[in-house]
């Protein structure tokens, strides 16, 4: 028999059904979707649309007539010609930012969305950096859910855009991106708070990460998925995904999971080279990779579980190295915005320090398209020097 799908509190063990919208526990700690879905035939998916709704049964949607979907994910998983400290490595690229609205986030939006339809919930308040806004104004306009989104008023102006266009109400907070965190959170207690960072089906969603590129490789597991880490949905999505391929016998390990911080921002690998199980909030965040700028992650504890439980590392790299990779895959074809570059940014050191070793096939997520960006990408490579 199946076992019961619950939300369950990372802090007190509380239990809530699916069945009701709820964000957090009455204890103020975070949910984690318990059974999260039933294994889906992976050896005999060649019908289902290449979409991340392929792996229905693990997505936790009750009735398929709620799913809101733009076609997101089966997105490229192409190699890379690996040079200096890397050569000898099987790189591989995720082309993750080719989603429906320019990021992997889109993954997490129509799972979430979709959820939200399944609850009945009409209006939604979420905060954001940017990309999760964009992407979730998007999958809200195709269910017909109001969406009120708050960012930080320093975003990229073409994050802000696709808010606008599709019809969400931007609110721009002045200060950090926990100052926008804090004001949302306060309109919320009129319109329900969809915080991808908070409701459990955003990382429900990221696990198809991990089934799409074990599907890509035949079902066999990469050595290491080096990802970044802001929030950590991703990262959890990805250990989610591998875990239960794993578990239900589809592929026979788990790869190394391999976070990385910006080095202006890295409360997750503070806690994991401290060798701490809890991640404490820095005191303020600063890099130019605006997506990851996450001074205290919700779900913070639970990227060190992954990265302890995969045998991985955390890692942090400079702002010049994230720019350096934008630069890299660029001459290479590959655009993509600061943020969207950070997993690539850090092979080269992983492989310095042998962490990563000669033989290894390794995995980089590119999360965000460079056109989120083009304003910082135009001051930093096509500006004049700014010094009088
Ligand atoms: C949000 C975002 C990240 C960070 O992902 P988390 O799941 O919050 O850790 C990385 N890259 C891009 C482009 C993003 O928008
Ligand atoms: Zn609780």
């Amino acid at each position: 028999m199946e076992e019961e799908r619950l939300l369950v509190c990372a802090r007190c063990s509380g239990g809530y059904p699916t069945s009701e919208p709820r964000w957090r526990c009455v204890c103020g700690g975070y949910l984690r979707l318990k059974q999260d879905g039933a294994a889906f035939p992976a050896r005999d998916l060649g019908r289902r649309p290449a979409t991340v709704w392929r792996y229905r049964e693990a997505l936790g949607i009750e009735d398929e007539r709620n799913i809101v979907t733009m076609g997101e994910g089966f997105t490229p998983l192409v190699g890379f010609e690996t040079a200096g400290a890397a050569e000898g490595r099987r790189l591989l690229l995720k082309l993750d930012y080719l989603c429906p609205t320019g990021s992997y986030k889109d993954r997490g939006s129509t799972v979430m969305i979709s959820k939200l339809k399944e609850w009945g919930v009409t209006a939604i308040i979420e905060d954001s950096s940017g990309n999760a806004g964009a992407s979730l104004a998007a999958y809200a306009a195709a269910a017909g859910i109001r969406a009120d989104i708050y960012v930080p008023a320093s975003i990229s102006p073409g994050k802000a855009a696709q808010i606008v266009i599709h019809g969400a109400n931007l609110v721009q907070v002045p200060g950090s991106r926990e100052a926008t965190a804090a004001a949302a959170l306060k309109a919320a207690d009129k319109t329900f708070y969809a915080s991808h960072n908070w409701i459990p089906y955003f990382a429900v969603g990221l696990k198809t990460a991990a089934y799409e590129i074990a599907e890509q490789l035949d079902w066999e597991a990469p050595d290491w998925v080096v990802a970044p880490v802001g929030g950590g949905s991703l990262l959890i999505g990805l250990y989610l995904g591998f875990q239960h391929l794993w578990q239900s016998g589809v592929i026979s390990r788990i790869p190394r999971l391999a976070g990385v911080q910006a080095s202006g921002c890295a409360p997750v690998y503070n806690a994991w080279r401290a060798g701490r199980a809890e991640v404490l909030p820095v005191e303020k965040g600063d890099t130019v990779a605006e997506g990851i700028c996450i001074a205290n992650p919700v779900r913070g504890n639970d990227v060190l579980e992954a990265i302890r439980g995969s045998q991985g590392v955390m890692c942090t790299v400079t702002d010049e190295a994230i720019w350096q990779a934008v630069e890299t895959l660029g001459r290479r074809g590959i655009y993509v915005e600061p943020t969207g570059a950070v997993s690539a940014s850090a092979i080269d050191a992983l492989c310095r320090q042998d962490v990563i070793r000669p033989g290894a096939r390794v995995v980089a997520v590119l999360t965000g398209s460079g056109l989120k960006a083009t304003d910082k990408i135009v001051d930093h490579f096509l500006a004049a020097p700014a010094h009088a």
